[in-house]
């Protein structure tokens, strides 16, 4: 897409979830769309309101790929304006300089990447497993192979593991371009038949009783699982706990986690694993509800695309909002047998020309 010279759009940060996906949803928008927009009362609905170094790395990872002209830029700002320019393909690497997550600065970058004039590698150090995000299991297994199958292409890498909160990780992307007009859209209705069910427990620098307890206590969990297995992550700056259930079904992989954390009881992570992993499998929901608020803007690029998940987020409805400003596609959310289909159309589908 080539910089519109269409007026500055206007984003209220506080709209629906009120969190850090709005800032990066809208930046990416910008980049691809080349509209230049200005976010308001950015994250008004977090307890700490304003630009953390997660945001702030992935508003500069975005203004240095489309070489933007931007204000606001640093910690605790509650206002940026973006004017962003032509995207440039390229080698970068950015440092969120704390265990803020290097997924969630990823995803910023790679639509204007995939759109890019050039291949590009980019390489972002801070965190790599933290609550509240995306872990790199997430997205090596789940989010890019359905990329993949609406013809985005990226492989990704993690060189170094880095847990919350000390970080010291690192994850690298090498990215395919591809045209939009030539990318297929996504059909993830189905579920279809579920292959194996596997949870791995995770632990850096811990003591062995906590992998082997969360082992015995994902057995009697109910999450009706194949294989429980254990690995101890070795080159991690600091201690770190998380257990993956990946679920396979069809051709597609789920990837869901629950974290453990400094006084949290395992009864509690393995508890928290369940409580989204069953719910998803008896919906027969083909994708889960984190999948789903990620892979709408790239159905929405497209051009279109339909998927069923187990639950529509607060974090899904306020990312429909904000890309519909940008683009022009509409979502639609219906609730269909305990589970919720959603369709991306374009505009000219929902008021077909008469
Ligand atoms: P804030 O601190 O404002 O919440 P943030 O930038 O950390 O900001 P959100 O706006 O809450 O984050 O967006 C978090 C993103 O991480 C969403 O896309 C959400 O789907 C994803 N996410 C959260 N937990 C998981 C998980 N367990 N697996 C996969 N993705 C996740």
């Amino acid at each position: 897409m080539t910089p519109s010279a269409e007026p500055r759009l206007d984003i209220d940060g506080s709209q629906g979830e009120g969190g850090g996906q709005i800032v990066r949803t809208a930046v990416t928008l910008a980049c691809v769309t080349g509209r230049p927009i200005r976010i308001r009362r950015i994250r008004a609905g977090r307890a700490r309101p304003g630009l953390a170094a997660q945001h702030l790395t992935a508003v500069r990872a975005a203004q240095t790929l489309c070489s933007a002209q931007c204000s606001g830029l640093e910690k605790g700002s509650q206002q940026v304006e973006f004017q962003p320019g032509p995207i440039q393909g390229g080698d970068y690497t950015f440092d969120i300089g704390t265990a803020g997550a290097t997924t969630l600065v990823l995803q910023t970058v790679l639509p204007p990447l995939l759109l890019a004039d050039k291949p590009s590698t980019v390489t972002v150090a801070g965190g790599t497993h933290n609550p509240l995000a995306p872990p790199f299991d997430f997205l090596a297994r789940s989010f890019v192979p359905r990329l993949a199958d609406m013809g985005w292409h990226a492989r990704i890498e993690m060189l170094r593991p880095g847990f919350y909160p000390a970080g010291g990780g690192c994850v690298q992307a090498g990215v395919k371009p591809a045209e939009c007009e030539a990318l297929g859209t996504l059909n993830l209705v189905e579920r279809g038949p579920i292959r194996r069910i596997d949870a791995v427990v995770h632990t850096a620098q811990l003591p062995d009783r906590i992998a082997a307890d969360q082992e015995r206590l994902l057995r009697g969990s109910g999450i009706p699982l194949d294989r429980v297995s254990s690995v101890e992550v070795r080159n991690s700056a600091g201690p770190g706990n998380c257990v993956l259930a990946e679920i396979e079904a069809g051709n597609h992989i789920t990837v869901l986690v629950a974290f453990g954390q400094r006084g949290k009881p395992s009864k509690a992570v393995i508890g928290e694993l369940a409580s989204v992993v069953i719910p998803f499998l008896e919906s027969g929901a083909a994708v889960d509800r984190f999948l789903a608020d990620q892979l709408l803007l790239y159905m929405a690029l497209a051009g279109g695309g339909v998927f069923t998940t187990d639950q529509v987020t607060s974090h899904a409805r306020t990312n429909m909002q904000v890309i519909g400003r940008f683009l022009p596609v509409e979502f639609d959310v219906v609730p269909q047998d305990g589970r919720w289909l959603i369709r991306c159309l374009t505009r000219e589908q929902v008021a077909p020309v008469p």
